[in-house]
């Protein structure tokens, strides 16, 4: 390929990137990922990273696999597109559905498809507002979900996500979707128990609720463990309480499983690592490992029948795309085949959970939150009080992630929390990579805030 100063030269130029500035991109050159194998990504200047994010928490099986790519090709030649409108339906999809059925808790049988996760979610908001109209009560149409929510990018599922800096661009949220505060007790747990904090705010859905009424309510929506918002592992009493109001007041469930889903917190799904029986899940990310682009709603007996007893509106060119779907039926294969959850619960978690609590000892880690392969680690100047840099929030995580981008690593930041979801089929061994490098580059931020 070109030299590395072309390629960041023609990407400033000509390619507009998500979440990142032109200044950035001029100043600095984006780095130019060429190849990947495993948990190693290679740059165009040859150095091999270890990636502790999974791409962005989706390669769950690794980078590299060339079964994959033999079923894409094989997918390709038979048949490389069609659709499932107006009464068709091909086999690759049929397979997926019925193996992502059977996979699912509960009587979560069904799969509408899309191309992603946001997707997936606008097709959640039509769905539950169309449900509860079928059902007599057009009213009942408020979403209630949670502020620095992430469920995607898209005007529909940005309003539902809780991001106020993405809600300030291009006129989000859309009318009747309401936002209650995150069991985050790192920051915002003051002097209550951590219990009795994820009791107050599971309880601000009660009170949510009955602002508006609980017939306009259609649907609660939440991560089981929120993600691009911090990794915030909720309270024990979190979701029980969660669980009790919406059954209360007859309002649905939707889990965003689009990270927590295959695998990554050591179950199937988030929602039965947390004990939640959700009406519908979103998934996406980790049902192809990232290889195609996929997502979907897993939706409830009682919500797919009343939906397809008239007329859903709503559908994508690519849902249930023949190639997406053998390359996550594969995806989900491998899986099983080989075991994954069982290396997660009893190799990867353990190792990790070990190598963190070492870290945890580090003067500039407050505290670790970790659930299977999804970790974060907060950054605080004083961990004894859960204090605050002085300063602009996230300036201290920005300097940690371009340390270890310096040291081969990548671990994300959101504002001065420390993010890791490496690919679950992550190695002991690789483990202690992950370590060494991410302590050099805290002992660099270290120092430089010591500064
Ligand atoms: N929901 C959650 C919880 C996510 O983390 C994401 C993406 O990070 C999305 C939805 C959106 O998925 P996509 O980027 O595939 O549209």
């Amino acid at each position: 390929h070109m030299p590395t100063a072309e390629l960041q030269a023609l990407d400033a130029a000509h390619h507009m990137h998500p979440f990142t500035t032109n200044d950035e991109l001029a100043e600095k050159g984006a780095r130019i990922i060429t190849r990947a194998k495993g948990v190693y990504l290679t740059d165009s200047e040859g150095n091999e990273i270890l990636d502790g994010m999974a791409g962005l928490w989706c390669v769950n099986i690794g980078y590299g696999r060339q079964e994959m790519a033999d079923v894409a090709a094989r997918q390709m030649l038979e048949l490389n597109y069609y659709n499932t409108f107006f009464m068709t339906s091909h086999v690759p999809a049929i397979a997926l559905a019925k193996e992502i059925a059977s996979l699912a808790p509960g009587d979560l049988n069904h799969v509408f498809f899309a191309g992603s996760g946001s997707e997936a979610n606008d097709t959640n908001i039509r769905m539950v507002r169309t449900y509860w109209a079928m059902k007599g009560k057009p009213e009942k149409s408020h979403i209630i979900s949670r502020k620095n929510a992430y469920h995607g990018s898209s005007m529909g599922s940005g309003s539902l996500g809780g991001m106020s800096y993405m809600h300030e661009q291009g006129g989000m949220p859309i009318p009747g979707i309401h936002h209650i505060n995150q069991p985050d007790w790192w920051v915002e747990g003051g002097d209550l128990t951590p219990e009795a904090f994820g009791l107050a705010r599971a309880q601000e859905l009660e009170a949510k609720i009955l602002e508006l009424g609980a017939d306009n309510v259609a649907a609660f929506i939440g991560e089981p463990i929120q993600g691009a918002g911090g990794v915030i592992v909720p309270p024990s009493t979190y979701w029980p309480e969660i669980q009790r109001i919406c059954d209360k007041y007859n309002v649905l469930i939707i889990a965003d499983e689009v990270i927590c889903g295959f695998g990554r917190t050591g179950s199937w799904f988030g929602s039965e690592t947390m004990g939640i029986k959700p009406h519908i899940m979103t998934i996406a990310k980790g049902l192809s490992s990232g290889y195609q682009p996929i997502g979907g709603s897993i939706v409830c007996e009682e919500i797919a029948q009343t939906i397809g007893s008239g007329e859903f509106n709503h559908g994508y060119t690519y849902s249930g795309h023949p190639v997406c779907s053998a390359v996550a039926l594969e995806n989900l294969r491998i899986m099983q085949d080989e075991n994954i959850l069982d290396h997660v619960n009893n190799v990867a978690a353990p190792a990790l959970k070990e190598g963190l609590a070492k870290l945890a000892e580090h003067p500039l880690v407050g505290t670790v939150n970790v659930a299977g392969l999804m970790a974060s680690l907060p950054l605080s100047p004083r961990k004894e009080t859960r204090s605050k840099f002085a300063g602009d929030a996230g300036t201290v995580g920005y300097m940690c992630r371009e340390r270890c981008f310096a040291n081969n690593l990548v671990m994300r930041h959101v504002g001065d929390r420390m993010i890791i979801s490496p690919p679950l089929v992550i190695t002991p061994e690789e483990i202690k990579v992950f370590m060494t490098r991410a302590t050099k580059a805290l002992d660099e931020t270290y120092t430089a805030v010591k500064e």
